[in-house]
């Protein structure tokens, strides 16, 4: 497995918590700012200490080729703050020629000026929360910022983007909200057609359409529990991510991962490497990474992450325990390998596995049989060597596809013992 190139920071601090939001998060208050005495600027000095050790203890590598900034709101940090942690990689590892260094925004939370201090900083890419341009859905999603306050963010990263100091940009939006309260259905196709005009009238060259889950323990979640939730239904839902890839198409988007689309030139590089199988490098509470293809995940709140940090200051943070070790299982490689646009390499994959080299031919072509109906409809394609799901029937059904080559494994996988598949981390 080649070194990771690739560096995840994150950045855990937003004003509030949304309602659909179970990432690592510490809310600060709809006025926190990292401005010297502004609420929450205590906080966020202090934790950027923390990264800065964090980084600084890692063990060394090649220079990165992807950073990403992400969060919470990373837009909470001041431009000199993002500075310092681009310093402290390129210290560690160095900066490669043309690193995409991407910042995670969030409307309402920077201004032009503040983004002229980030791209100024080394950021050359960033990813705009703007989540729905409908005031109503933005309210009813518990977001803090309104449809005026992506607009302007727009206008300045149009502007940044058209005199070549913003390589790329993306905008994230939710697709399959629930029904505002108050509203008896959630919101329908025109409407998401509309959002999508929207988002393509704003020419970011990357859209990132994710559709809403319900988490345990989240607002929407326990109003979910309640019965108080009204979400689209499933035909809706599955209409729905058939409009985005039907309208981004035509509007010249591919859909290159199954969140995202981008114009000719402008696929994130930093997501590619997630789903690519590459190590990455991560930093911060609740940052995952992946490093000979074991998936490290560090303790998800502040004092946790402090305590861990303490507790290992003259160690190599790869080589310590107390990280959560998981692996990456065949389950997971063809969840995410199924929906990318190149797909998996079947055979390498169930080889990776375990499975013995001559068993192989007779694994996919019972494969092959197992799935036989939904290659008909168009749901599985198997083009050469590569299988992947088709867009956008084959990924709205991509769970079910997945069950039944999983419950297949269950039954023709190598036995956990003898020339078993190998143990967490063997597998990336
Ligand atoms: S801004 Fe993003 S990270 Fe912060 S709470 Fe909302 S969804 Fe979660």
């Amino acid at each position: 497995m080649p070194p990771a190139r690739s560096a995840y920071l994150h950045i855990p601090f937003c004003h509030r918590r949304c309602f659909y939001c179970d990432f690592a998060v510490v809310p600060l208050g709809d006025q926190a700012s990292a401005a010297p005495g502004a609420p929450g600027a205590a906080s966020i000095a202090g934790y950027l200490d923390l990264l800065q050790r964090e980084i600084a203890v890692s063990p060394a590598g090649p220079p990165l080729s992807t950073v990403y900034l992400g969060g919470g709101t990373p837009s909470l940090l001041s431009p000199a703050q993002v500075k310092g942690l681009l310093q402290a990689l390129k210290q560690r590892f160095g900066l490669a020629p043309a690193a995409e260094i991407s910042l995670e925004l969030d409307p309402a939370s920077f201004d032009q000026q503040r983004l002229a201090g980030y791209l100024g900083a080394g950021v050359n890419r960033v990813s705009l929360g703007g989540q729905s341009f409908d005031d109503q859905v933005l309210a009813s999603l518990g977001r803090r910022h309104r449809r005026g306050d992506l607009q302007q963010a727009i206008s300045w990263l149009q502007q940044a983007h058209g005199n070549g100091r913003l390589a790329s940009w993306s905008l994230d939006l939710i697709q399959a909200v629930p029904a505002a309260p108050g509203q008896p259905d959630a919101p329908g196709l025109e409407h998401w057609r509309d959002q999508l005009q929207q988002a393509i009238a704003s020419t970011a060259p990357h859209l990132s359409v994710y559709e809403l889950t319900l988490e345990p323990g989240t607002v929407f979640g326990k109003r979910a529990e309640r019965g108080e939730l009204t979400l689209a239904d499933e035909d809706l839902a599955a209409d729905l991510l058939e409009l985005t890839s039907t309208e981004l198409g035509a509007a010249g988007y591919g859909h290159y991962e199954i969140s995202n689309y981008a114009l000719p030139g402008h696929a994130s590089r930093h997501n590619r490497v997630y789903w690519s199988g590459a190590d990455w490098w991560g930093f911060g509470l609740g940052a995952t990474s992946c490093q000979g293809g074991q998936r490290l995940a560090r303790p998800r709140t502040r004092a946790a992450y402090g305590a861990w940090l303490d507790s290992q200051r003259q160690q190599p943070v790869a080589a310590e325990p107390g990280l959560l070790a998981t692996g990456m299982p065949l389950d997971e490689r063809l969840l995410v390998g199924l929906r990318r646009r190149e797909g998996v390499v079947m055979a390498a994959l169930l080889a990776d596995a375990g499975v013995e080299p001559g068993q192989v031919p007779g694994h996919l072509e019972q494969l092959r049989r197992l799935l036989a109906a939904e290659r008909k409809q168009g749901l599985l394609l198997i083009e050469g060597p590569r299988w992947r799901l088709s867009a956008p029937a084959g990924l709205a059904l991509s769970n079910a596809v997945l069950r039944k080559l999983l419950d297949w494994w269950e039954h023709v996988g190598p036995s956990p013992t003898g020339s078993g598949p190998p143990g967490p981390g063997a597998a990336g």
